[in-house]
């Protein structure tokens, strides 16, 4: 069925948002999201999305999906460079003493433990979507401290631990794990529990332009209503109605859309003033915390290498302030290539982020250039002299940040909430952790309710 009600409108050039992508003479390139995890398999509707996309190959016992191995992550998958090596996979292990791998090894049983726990309503402690977690409150009063303190009370001291899982919320919520709430912070080892006919929650499904991938496939079923360079400046809601003002910015032209059904994906920030309501940015303002990102894109000719675990997909610098960089070229099937475009991945994190905003917004290109070698010359010495282009994106507001009380509180659901039946919201904020699985399902839940309607 073809819902003409509802509108689509994207303020940029180019549709996808935080999963858009780019490309050049050598590949295509994410320029924010890159990867998504094997799917649980209770998400049947996003599995049933993937293969519709076409990554799906068959389906096996139980239904269980076979990935068409060009879409799963190839070896070598991931490296870490730390005390002075390229180790294997990101886990800390190279150099480390005895008890800080003993430690790591206790706290990822732990957090496994938590990945098959349920509470006392019969759900999963920690499930995707994020709202179909327990309730129970054994769980939920993980949301009122943070991750690094509840580590602490868990008597988890290792350095070597606390700087990987600071890595691992920094990765996914762009928030050091001293700031990011425990719930949140436990969701991440623990929410993931997919299987497949040959995977596991473990390994990730990517293309060289990342969540560009999917992003092209959603574009194809929707091209006719898509209206790119087009910002939407107010929303009017009617009791039977809504008005959606607009500004073409390519034709520098305001036109307004009347619409019996309206879906708001932009963010919270963003819908409170389209709605012009001060109460609802008022509270947006006091309760939702968004992270700062800096993503660059670098072409190389053939890196110099350190000792250890070859070039991988994902390659990190242990205690870096980046997360590493992708190699979007690590897809492509010809085995040697002279030319890559790394992937480089920054988030704004070191003080608060309005601070962060605020130097971000002053940097020039130079600067940004600068902050990337004077990094990656740790693993590269020869970066300067190999790069021949660097491209830099900054996102103000990249994703929300599940800060503790955000998940349980009620700012999140009040939100989530649809107005006078007809305009529904649907943006990774309101789930309060911003991945695609969670993207997905707010856009459907406020398609469905929609459609509902229709009925
Ligand atoms: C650097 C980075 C890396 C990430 N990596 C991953 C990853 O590997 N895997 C993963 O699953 N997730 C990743 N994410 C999370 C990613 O944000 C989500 O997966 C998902 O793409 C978010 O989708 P969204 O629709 O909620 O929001 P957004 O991507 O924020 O989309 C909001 C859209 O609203 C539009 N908009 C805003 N205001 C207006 C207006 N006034 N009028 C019209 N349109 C408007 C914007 O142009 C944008 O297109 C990453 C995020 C970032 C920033």
């Amino acid at each position: 069925m073809i819902l003409q009600i509802l509108f689509y409108s994207i303020s940029e050039k180019e549709v996808g948002g935080n999963a858009k992508s780019g490309a050049n003479e050598i590949s295509a390139f994410p320029w924010g999201a890159h990867y998504v995890p094997i799917p649980n398999n209770d998400l049947t509707a996003y599995i049933d999305f993937l293969d519709e996309c076409g990554i799906i190959k068959s389906r096996g016992e139980n239904n269980l999906p076979e990935y068409k191995e060009e879409y799963l992550c190839f070896d070598p998958e991931e490296r870490l460079f730390i005390n002075g090596r390229w180790q294997d996979g990101l886990v800390p292990h190279f150099g480390l003493p005895a008890k800080d791998i003993a430690q790591i090894d206790t706290f990822l049983k732990q957090m496994n433990v938590y990945r098959y726990t349920t509470g006392a309503d019969g759900k999963d402690a920690f499930a995707i979507p994020v709202n179909a977690s327990s309730t129970d409150t054994v769980f939920t009063t993980l949301d009122n401290i943070t991750m690094k303190q509840w580590m602490l009370n868990n008597h988890y001291e290792s350095n070597y631990l606390h700087n990987y899982v600071n890595y691992c919320t920094k990765d996914d919520f762009g928030t050091p794990h001293d700031k990011i709430s425990a719930w949140a912070g436990i969701h991440y080892f623990a929410a993931r529990k997919g299987k497949a006919v040959n995977a596991t929650y473990s390994d990730v499904i990517t293309w060289p332009e990342g969540n560009g991938f999917l992003v092209n496939q959603l574009k194809k079923i929707c091209k006719a209503q898509t209206k790119t360079n087009c910002l939407a400046t107010k929303i009017i809601a009617q009791q039977d109605k809504v008005i959606v003002e607009c500004f073409d910015a390519a034709n520098k032209k305001y036109f307004a859309v009347e619409a019996d059904q309206c879906i708001v994906a932009a963010p919270q920030f963003v819908a409170g003033r389209l709605l012009n309501n001060n109460e609802r940015m008022a509270a947006v303002k006091n309760n939702f915390n968004y992270a700062p990102w800096m993503v660059a894109n670098i072409k190389v000719n053939e890196l110099k290498q350190k000792e250890g675990a070859p070039l991988s997909w994902d390659n990190v610098i242990y205690d870096s302030t980046s997360l590493g960089y992708i190699d979007a070229t690590h897809q492509q099937l010809q085995l040697y290539k002279t030319k890559r475009n790394l992937t480089y991945y920054m988030p704004l994190c070191a003080t608060d982020a309005v601070t962060e905003r605020q130097q971000a917004q002053q940097k020039k290109h130079e600067d940004w250039v600068d902050v990337i070698f004077r990094d990656l010359e740790k693993i590269h010495e020869d970066i300067e002299e190999k790069t021949e282009e660097i491209n830099v994106m900054v996102w103000g507001h990249a994703m929300i940040q599940p800060l503790p009380g955000f998940i349980t509180g009620e700012a999140r659901k009040e939100m989530a909430r649809s107005i006078n039946d007809n305009i529904h919201f649907a943006h990774t904020d309101i789930a309060g952790i911003s991945i695609f699985e969670e993207a997905f399902y707010q856009g459907l839940n406020a398609a469905k309710k929609i459609m509902a309607k229709q009925i």
